[in-house]
């Protein structure tokens, strides 16, 4: 059991370290102090960076097969103690305890597994170079060295994972910087990791806010690469500040994502698909499904059943696990929500209804689930990331204007499209300018399949082969064998002469 006291601070070369800054964590379920995390200071991170240096050769040495063994016995550890990770995401984050326990958990677990288990990455491959016939090439795939990995706060265990791992199996050593709201789940990761058997200084965690320590990670030379997830403005400033050490950046950034229906849908199918992609979590996921594009001649019946089916959804303690509705993880993200929403209603949208939230604990952080009307592209409401439990309700007439509206956003994370004819599904899948597309179905994701934004949505992917990739520099070797009269042909350039 963990208990609500317990003392945290970074954790390097596999130690734990109470140095820095106290902090008291509160719970956004209902206010009550939940842990004491020391903050570290750019000095820590610093060490932190060193440790990871120091440990990144003899890592990138160990062999393929040593790297999965580790990764599965963590995961296995993660298994045996997925109940007390739960309730520590759950306490941390104000999420409800079922998705902690059905989703957060068994899925950072499952991705563990799938990397542990990978069977297509590999760091070498032939190559023969068909204009050089007699010579042969060696691609490698070398680990990028020392990676800085800076995760939000909405699903902070599996987005740990997701750079972790795949950054770990291709031979990386990590220092990883968790948001500051939701530090615990990545501390108890790298203390399980050690458990498990990783060396000293190959995943250290530094746990603080972004402004202060991103700089010890972005400017630093001994970190070649900077694994980013979080809002696009964040995302921006990162990739200015590495291009002094010209680093590689990957950005997994924001989403205003449709989620379009078709009057030809399996309505009450898509009413559930629509209601899950905005209100899992609050719809403080980066791919929330917050524009609903629906079409006119069904738009009436649609947002009647929307309204039914949310005055369903049930308020309460995100501990209890009848609860439906989670909390917002933190003041500030809360205050932007009111905000926005109210921007949204002084430019002229219309609050078609808003969930009745009695039931919540007081002293908690939450918002209502709100679904918002008479929306028009150019509003906020309309085009910007809100990042809660707010659906923007827009119309069309024709799969064309449904297209030209999903692509009218400056981002380009996620899409979601809801018909029952398949052809016309695929259609407009392929259309959308969008690094994730779900047909008939949302928020679902796969390990073997890799996420990314097109647009301000990010650079870059995770998961699948893809995102292993994204931690590797190809060194490419060529061979010349002595076979092949090349050098005559080539050398000639320069010596048209006698030898
Ligand atoms: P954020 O950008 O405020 O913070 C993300 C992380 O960056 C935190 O750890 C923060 O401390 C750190 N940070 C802040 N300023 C920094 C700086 N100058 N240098 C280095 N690090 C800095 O985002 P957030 O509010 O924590 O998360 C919500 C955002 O994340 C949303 O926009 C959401 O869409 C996005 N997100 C994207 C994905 C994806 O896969 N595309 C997944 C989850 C969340």
């Amino acid at each position: 059991m963990i208990s609500r006291d317990r003392i945290y601070g970074s954790f390097i070369g596999n130690e734990t370290v109470l140095e820095g800054t106290e902090n008291t964590l509160t719970s956004p379920a209902d206010g009550s102090a939940i842990a004491r995390v020391f903050f570290a200071t750019n000095e820590l991170a610093r060490t932190a960076i060193d440790a990871a240096y120091d440990a990144q050769d003899p890592w990138s040495k160990t062999s393929l097969k040593q790297r999965k063994a580790l990764l599965g016995k963590l995961a296995d550890i993660l298994q045996e103690r997925s109940e007390e990770y739960a309730m520590l995401e759950t306490m941390n984050t104000g999420k409800t305890i079922r998705q902690s326990t059905f989703m957060d958990i068994p899925l950072a677990i499952e991705h563990l597994r799938y990397f542990a288990n990978e069977h297509e990455f590999r760091v070498k491959r032939r190559i023969s170079h068909p204009e050089f016939p007699g010579t042969m090439g060696e691609i490698q795939y070398a680990p990028m060295g020392v990676v800085g990995a800076i995760v939000p706060w909405n699903v902070p265990l599996l987005m740990t994972v997701w750079k972790v791992a795949p950054a770990l199996l291709a031979g990386n050593t990590l220092v990883v910087k968790p948001s500051s709201y939701t530090p615990l789940t990545a501390l108890e990761l790298s203390k399980d990791a050690a458990r498990a058997g990783f060396p000293q200084g190959v995943l250290n965690v530094v746990p603080g806010k972004g402004r202060e320590l991103g700089a010890a990670l972005t400017s630093s030379r001994k970190v070649n690469m900077i694994s980013f997830t979080g809002s696009t403005e964040t995302g921006q400033e990162i990739m200015r500040e590495s291009s002094a050490s010209i680093k590689k950046v990957t950005l997994e950034l924001g989403g205003k994502s449709p989620n379009i229906v078709f009057e030809d849908c399996d309505l009450e199918h898509a009413v559930s698909g629509v209601l899950f992609g905005i209100f899992l979590n609050s719809g403080q996921l980066c791919e929330s499904g917050s524009r609903l594009l629906i079409q006119r001649s069904i738009r009436d019946r649609f947002v009647s059943r929307l309204k039914e089916r949310l005055s369903l959804m049930k308020a309460g303690n995100p501990s209890d696990f009848e609860t439906d509705v989670s909390a917002i993880t933190n003041r500030e993200q809360k205050n932007r929500i009111e905000r926005m929403v109210e921007e949204g209603i002084r430019s002229g949208a219309e609050v078609e209804y808003s969930k009745n939230m009695s039931d919540s604990p007081s002293g908690g952080l939450y918002y209502p689930p709100t679904l918002l009307s008479s929306v028009t592209p150019d509003m906020v409401v309309g085009k910007e990331e809100i990042f809660g439990p707010v659906l923007s309700i827009m119309e069309f007439s024709d799969e064309e204007e449904a297209i030209r509206m999903a692509n009218s956003s400056r981002y380009g994370l996620a899409a979601g499209v809801w018909s029952r004819d398949r052809v016309k599904c695929h259609r407009v899948a392929s259309k959308l300018q969008s690094g994730t597309v779900w047909i008939n179905e949302y928020h679902l994701l796969s390990a073997a399949a890799p996420r990314g934004g097109f647009k301000d949505s990010g650079i870059g992917r995770e998961l699948g082969l893809e995102g292993i990739l994204e931690y590797t520099q190809t060194r490419h070797i060529f061979i010349n064998a002595g076979e092949s009269d090349l050098d005559e042909a080539a050398y000639g350039l320069i010596f048209s002469g006698e030898k």
